[in-house]
């Protein structure tokens, strides 16, 4: 038996959202597409109707294609806005930057990141502005893209305002911003606003829509507002090998989750089991919530000892995120007893 896998009664830990399974909308909506024979590569009216879905969601003529991961969302938005010599402005501690392995300046010759460390994982527009402007001319790369992320890698979310003010500085600078929505969802549902107030209306140009951290099989977003992005880019996904042949498997997805909300449900639901788990983290000895919980992530301050015992008894969290602590991370099935479990063993087992 392998190592990793829990102990029977503990049925969901809290190691990331996308170790929980598939949501049951997304499941019928496959099977409905399954009973379909139709075109392959996106010429089916099943990606013709969920392309439809984003543009109601959205309120606006936005281009949208699916791809199977965020990685390959980010790189092609990266790729298809910049020129060899480009760099791309991001937080330190982004996806962008630790989680893709080079990815975007492997999908973009040449191009390289630009990372900022500030508080929350939350870049600044006055830092943007700064490393937009201390470059050496032609001797430098040039700043093309801003890449933030929405939710950020420390579970806190950007209100319009401050999306508003960096999209500022970044199209002042002659640079296109892009958001990582591995998490939007959660972002969305934490905000309780439209997703076109937090996008293209606070200037987003271009936005990774994550599906598989929300209870989907395997398939994001990419969702182009600005219309300088939309050039061969099918073609892009062709030429990386992101390009489905039964595409209508990924539409379905969409279709499942967008037609009745379930998208935003879903992550709702994420968001309350973190909060549930937030309010409780102060009855465990010696451990203390460290960033504002706004989305579906909370990061906890264990006494080392403590953590190893959790692991040992076969909890799963990550401790490598940011700047440290234990990443708790909750996902659309996360139920309120696994909450009250993982609190109930903490609590045990930091005794001394
Ligand atoms: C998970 C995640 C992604 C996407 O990762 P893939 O494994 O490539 O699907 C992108 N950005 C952030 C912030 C993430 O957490």
């Amino acid at each position: 038996m392998s190592a990793s896998l829990p102990p029977a009664d503990i049925r969901r830990h809290f190691g990331s959202d996308n170790y929980a399974g598939v949501c049951p909308e997304v499941w019928e909506a496959l099977h409905a597409a399954d009973a379909d024979h139709v075109p392959g590569y996106g010429d089916d009216p099943h990606t013709a109707r969920a392309q439809g879905l984003f543009r109601e969601l959205f309120e606006t003529d936005c281009e949208v294609h699916f791809v199977f991961n965020g990685t390959a969302a980010n790189s092609l938005v990266i790729a298809a806005a910049c020129e060899p010599f480009h760099a791309v402005i991001c937080h330190a501690f982004s996806h962008v930057e630790t989680d893709e392995s080079n990815a975007p300046g492997f999908f973009a010759h040449g191009v390289r990141t630009l990372p900022i460390d500030s508080p929350f994982a939350k870049l600044l527009p006055a830092d943007v502005d700064r490393v937009c402007r201390n470059r050496r001319d032609i001797h430098a790369s040039a700043p093309r893209v801003v890449s933030l992320t929405q939710a950020t890698e420390l579970g806190t979310v950007y209100r319009p305002g401050e999306i508003r003010a960096l999209a500022e500085v970044a199209h002042a600078g002659g640079m296109l911003l892009h958001m990582d929505g591995a998490r939007f969802a959660n972002a969305v549902a934490s905000l309780d606003l439209s997703p076109a107030d937090v996008t293209w209306r606070a200037g987003v140009d271009a936005l990774s829509f994550g599906g598989t951290k929300n209870g989907m099989l395997g398939t994001e977003a990419v969702v182009l507002f600005n219309p300088e992005l939309r050039r061969a880019f099918k073609r892009r996904c062709k030429q990386s090998g992101q390009l489905a042949s039964k595409m209508r498997f990924q539409a379905a997805q969409w279709i499942g989750m967008l037609s009745g909300g379930a998208w935003l449900a879903r992550a709702r639901h994420a968001n309350s089991m973190a909060a549930h788990l937030a309010s409780r983290i102060p009855e465990i000895p010696g451990a203390r919530v460290l960033y504002p919980r706004e989305a579906n992530a909370v990061f906890v301050d264990l006494p080392a000892a403590l953590a190893e015992r959790l692991w040992s008894r076969g909890w799963r969290f990550y401790n490598d995120v940011g700047p440290g602590g234990a990443r708790l991370m909750c996902a659309w099935n996360t139920s309120r007893s696994d909450v009250d479990q993982f609190v109930s063993d903490a609590t045990l087992l930091a005794a001394p």
